[in-house]
């Protein structure tokens, strides 16, 4: 199994999962939007890179056409998690700007720099409508993760609830041997823009999903590297990283506790600037998507 082609299936999964309170209330259930036209050249790739339909879904099995926005195509020459290609994080980036310039439903947000200089972002996918009340939406969210600034007012907590709706935080690659989420992010931020049906409609008009596609930048620019020495020389063994970023090797999840790292430093600035419900933080095991590092240790 591909893994990139899984990570895919199993990402839209979880956004909708997160959902689910919303999609529940409003009665929505998954189904493609029959008059919106399928992408068919991307959905035969994805059925063709995809080695058990069991790994696909109804979800996924297909990618929503639209007139004006690129698919991630556009930069990889080939469907997310196609073999043989693995983006540079500037590629990865390329692509989610072009999603902003051509979706009102995108934003891009520079959120700090590496060790080594490169840039780290955050993409805002929501409504459009949404996406124009970020800023007294995050007014909203501070009074109520800091409640001594309303009192402890249960009520006023409520009217704040009500009115406000939650940022849904996704990274990927902290690991960069960890290779797939930064493709599947690209097109789970394509799909969300995209897709008319109810479903994704539906989670994109009650909540933002802010995703940073690449959060080991410096370390997922050699491991592409070395991707590519191995593609150019198959038949030798290629060098494995000795670090996976430019201090540490693969404990970067454990920075949280330091804060020694400005990827650490950016992602959580992030976090809290944006008062996010939810932090979801994307790893892999073997071909599995191992996908959240809190609460059930050990690690
Ligand atoms: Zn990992």
């Amino acid at each position: 199994m591909n893994r990139h082609l899984l990570l895919r299936a199993t990402l839209l999964f979880i956004v909708i999962a997160a959902a689910a309170p919303i999609l529940t209330n409003a009665q929505v259930k998954p189904a493609r939007d029959p008059k919106q036209p399928v992408d068919e050249e991307y959905s035969k790739k994805i059925r063709e890179y995809t080695t058990e339909t069991f790994f696909n879904s109804p979800l996924t099995d297909y990618l929503p056409a639209s007139p004006n926005v690129p698919t991630p195509k556009a930069v990889l020459g080939d469907v997310a998690g196609a073999p043989g290609k693995l983006p540079y994080a500037a590629e990865v980036y390329s692509y989610m700007r072009m999603l902003e310039k051509a979706s009102p439903r995108v934003k891009v947000y520079s959120i700090g720099t590496t060790e080594e200089g490169r840039e780290m972002i955050a993409v805002a996918v929501a409504s459009e409508s949404l996406l124009g009340k970020l800023d007294e939406n995050r007014t909203r969210l501070a009074k109520l993760a800091d409640p001594r600034t309303i009192n402890m007012n249960d009520d006023e907590a409520d009217r704040l609830v009500a009115a406000s709706f939650p940022i849904y935080y996704i990274t990927g690659t902290i690991h960069s041997t960890e290779t797939g989420s930064p493709t599947a992010l690209m097109e789970l931020a394509y799909r969300l823009a995209v897709d008319e049906s109810p479903y994704v409609r539906t989670i994109r008009d009650n909540m933002v999903t802010l995703i940073t596609p690449v959060v080991e930048v410096d370390g997922r620019d050699r491991m592409v590297d070395v991707y590519n020495w191995h593609l150019a020389n198959p038949k030798s063994n290629w060098p494995p990283l000795v670090y996976w970023g430019k201090y540490v090797a693969h404990d970067n999840n454990r920075d949280a506790i330091g804060l020694s790292l400005k990827l650490t430093r950016n992602v959580l600035n992030t976090y809290t600037g944006w008062k996010a419900q939810v932090i979801h933080d994307l790893h892999e095991s073997v071909p599995y998507l191992y996908d959240n590092t809190i609460g059930d240790g050990p690690y």
